[in-house]
């Protein structure tokens, strides 16, 4: 980190544990999910990477096995394959994670919809096919209304009593933006559990910091900014991740272009198809790791005056990045973000 931060953000609460002077930091890291994890620990004695490792390993394996699209074995993909009209009970991380998908579906209108596993797929997002397939084309008008008739998440009746969801037909869930912010959550937890309360847990970008840096400063870090503009240099918001954790949406990852239309990989549930009104990142600032990268799509999806209104309305520490008619990029922070700032 050898920019100087134009602008430094702060949490509220500060937790009571005292640094470790004398320790030493450690590092593990993996793939999981199509990406990259990694977990740093300050502690003094043994490394005790081995446990680490088995312990980041549980945690990565029980998502996955409940709730990967990727995974035919998977809890989520028997009910995506299964016959209209059946009952499914859902497990324990699962229905957390969809209890959590469905309350921000309905807060947001259906901006973010756990239910939207069609039209991914549709739009290439999923397993198959990918639109970094040789010949992929974006789908017709007809496949996406076809698409869109079957993403109602109101159709699962989810009975929280018994945790069962409902297949209406050709339903197919999809928690990419929500779930690794959920292993995030899992593995921080876990590591605490283990008396590791100094750590820096990272899920292909999502972040999650508790404790101190073995400085004795907080976890800093840098907000993603989109690739600069040659002309334009954005701010550098940097965090103190401690006891927070933070995601960042972008439509400059994971993105392809078809006969020169832009095709970002979050989709708008409402009309079917990739969104396309600017944003180029939005940022979420969060306790939770899942609820910040939830959020950071759902507000995506929104854009930035919808975003803005909701994220206000639920005190969700945003930062939006606009990019102008102009081509140049315009930054916004929702109330509880500017609280950050100071
Ligand atoms: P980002 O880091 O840009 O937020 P994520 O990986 O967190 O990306 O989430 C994007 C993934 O979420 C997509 O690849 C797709 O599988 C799924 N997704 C796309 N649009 C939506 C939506 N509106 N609501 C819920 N999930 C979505
Ligand atoms: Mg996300």
């Amino acid at each position: 980190m050898n920019r100087v931060p134009n602008r430094v953000l702060l949490p509220l609460q500060i937790d009571a544990v005292a640094p470790v002077w004398g320790a030493a930091t450690h590092r593990l890291d993996g793939q999981t999910m199509g990406t990259g994890w990694q977990v740093q620990w300050v502690a003094t004695g043994p490394a005790q990477a081995e446990p680490v490792r088995a312990a980041v390993q549980q945690e990565l394996d029980l998502v996955v096995n409940q709730m990967s699209t990727w995974l035919p074995s998977s809890d989520m993909e028997r009910f995506n394959r299964a016959d209209a009209g059946t009952q499914h009970t859902v497990p324990d991380a699962m229905a957390e994670v969809l209890q959590a998908a469905l309350w921000l579906a309905d807060v947001s209108g259906g901006a973010f919809n756990p239910a939207a596993g069609a039209l991914v797929n549709l739009w290439g997002f999923g397993p198959s096919p990918r639109y970094t397939d040789a010949g992929f084309v974006p789908p017709t008008d007809a496949a996406v209304q076809q698409a869109l008739a079957c993403n109602d998440w109101r159709s699962l009746r989810w009975d929280a009593v018994r945790r069962q969801i409902y297949q209406a037909g050709g339903l197919r869930l999809d928690f990419s933006a929500i779930a690794k912010g959920y292993a995030v959550d899992r593995i921080s937890q876990s590591l605490a559990a283990m008396g590791l309360h100094h750590t820096l847990v990272d899920v292909g970008g999502e972040l999650r910091g508790r404790g101190l840096h073995l400085s004795g400063q907080p976890w800093w870090v840098d907000l993603e900014t989109p690739p600069l503009l040659a002309a334009q240099r954005l701010p550098v918001t940097r965090l103190a991740l401690h006891g927070l954790s933070v995601a960042t949406s972008g439509d400059y990852r994971r993105v392809y272009t078809h006969d020169g239309v832009r095709w970002p990989h979050t989709i708008d549930p409402r009309n079917g198809r990739p969104v396309a009104h600017g944003l180029a990142s939005v940022s979420v600032v969060h306790p939770e790791c899942l609820w910040a990268d939830a959020w950071s799509t759902a507000l995506t999806v929104l854009g930035r005056e919808q975003g803005m209104a909701l994220a206000t309305e639920h005190a969700v520490a945003a930062l939006f990045v606009q990019r102008e008619a102009d081509g140049t990029l315009t930054e916004t922070m929702s109330p509880a973000m500017n609280a950050l700032a100071g």
